[in-house]
């Protein structure tokens, strides 16, 4: 067991925790819950991924491969950890499908939860057909075709709908889900590419396209592709006489009201924490921060580690986060739990 460490979780950060692991000549025990490994980006059919471009299926596909091909890694689709015994050095995990298995550390790469848009239902999801979150119009992006659900036809114009979501107090959700500004100015110029008649226009409170996206995605959408950016409060989404949706609010640059037809709207949802994670909280004892994403156990000198001693924790299971910063979190994690295991180990012999 001193040579096998445990990874929760196969999204980005659990899939590079794995990598890192066996690269060190130690062994790997993971659980997946879905019955597909890849996390969000699989899961949830992304379509091209910012800053890269590469489809998700091909960029994350490479990461699960590499996995599922080596021999020091063994993997638990369709299982949850239902219990955690031992301590540093010495766990013992039972796995829901009745499985034990013994490990030394334990990294948590269980992720994160998309934001459910029935909690905004003044924003029309779950109402009216043609309103769609980001990772519903990827799926369509990803299909080739950019049609409105309801009859088929092509839209004139979609609005994205920034912060949905996140920064939002009224809500509970006061966090920025740091990568939709960037995500939705990229899906802006795959809608356009894909369908060049139709105008897109993203709504925002502020855009955090921050280091390098700004040209790339930002200025880029603008100048290239004429995404129209309006800084305005969306107080609602109706439906119009002629079928199409109205999206009314004030636009707060000119402060005035506004009330645009679209064919499509789409929801730019943010990061919630993990759902499962109370129940992680309980079953391998570590605390979660304020807004209920894992708790890191000290910011500089630990920051892999979480409030339990040989159970580490990377990615979006932190805060919301990108995939490249999930993944090199993952190897962080990967590399610390392997390098604390061997001074244990090192040290009871
Ligand atoms: C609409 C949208 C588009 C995005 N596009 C991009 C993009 O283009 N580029 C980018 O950098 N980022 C993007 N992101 C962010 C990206 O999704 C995350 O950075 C990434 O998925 C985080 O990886 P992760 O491995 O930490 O978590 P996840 O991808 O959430 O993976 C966690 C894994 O753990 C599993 N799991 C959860 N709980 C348990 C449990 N209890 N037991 C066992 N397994 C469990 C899950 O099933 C999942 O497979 C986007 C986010 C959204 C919302
Ligand atoms: S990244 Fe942009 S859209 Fe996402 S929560 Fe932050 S400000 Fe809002």
């Amino acid at each position: 067991m001193g040579d096998t460490v445990l990874v929760v979780g196969a999204g980005p950060a659990g899939l590079s925790a794995a990598a890192n692991v066996t690269a060190a000549g130690y062994k790997v025990v993971m659980v997946e819950k879905e019955e597909v490994l890849g996390g969000a980006p699989i899961l949830s059919g992304y379509a091209r991924l910012v800053p890269s471009g590469e489809w998700a299926k091909d960029a994350i596909g490479r990461m699960v491969s590499r996995v599922e091909e080596d021999a020091n890694c063994t993997v638990h689709k369709n299982a949850k950890v239902t219990q955690l015994d031992g301590e540093a050095g010495n766990f013992t995990a039972t796995l829901s499908n009745g499985e034990t298995v013994k490990a030394g550390a334990v990294v948590l790469a269980t992720g994160f939860t998309h934001f459910d848009s029935i909690n905004k239902p003044e924003w029309g999801f779950g109402t009216y057909e043609d309103v769609l979150t980001t990772t519903q119009m990827e799926q369509m992006v990803s299909s080739g075709k950019i049609i409105c659900p309801s009859d088929g036809r092509v839209p004139e114009r979609v609005a994205i709908l920034l912060c949905v979501g996140s920064r939002d107090r009224q809500i509970g959700r006061e966090w920025c889900s740091k990568i939709c500004c960037t995500v939705s100015a990229n899906l802006a110029m795959e809608i356009k590419e894909i369908s060049p008649g139709t105008d897109v226009f993203i709504y925002y409170m502020d855009i955090r396209t921050y280091g390098l996206y700004e040209d790339k995605f930002y200025w880029k959408s603008q100048e290239e592709f004429k995404t129209k950016f309006v800084k305005a409060r969306i107080a609602e989404v109706t439906a119009s006489g002629d079928g199409r949706l109205l999206v009314k609010g004030e636009d707060t640059l000119v402060k005035r009201p506004i009330v645009i037809p679209f064919d499509i709207v789409v929801h730019a949802i943010g990061m919630d924490p993990n759902e499962d994670n109370p129940e992680i909280s309980r079953i391998f004892g570590v605390g979660l921060e304020k807004h209920g994403f894992i708790e890191r156990a000290e910011h500089y000198t630990n920051t892999c580690g979480t409030t339990r001693r040989g159970i580490y924790s990377c990615g979006a299971a932190y805060a919301p986060e990108t995939i490249d910063d999930s993944i090199s979190q993952g190897a962080a994690a990967g590399a610390r739990a392997v390098a604390d295991l061997h001074a244990l180990v090192r040290k009871a012999g």
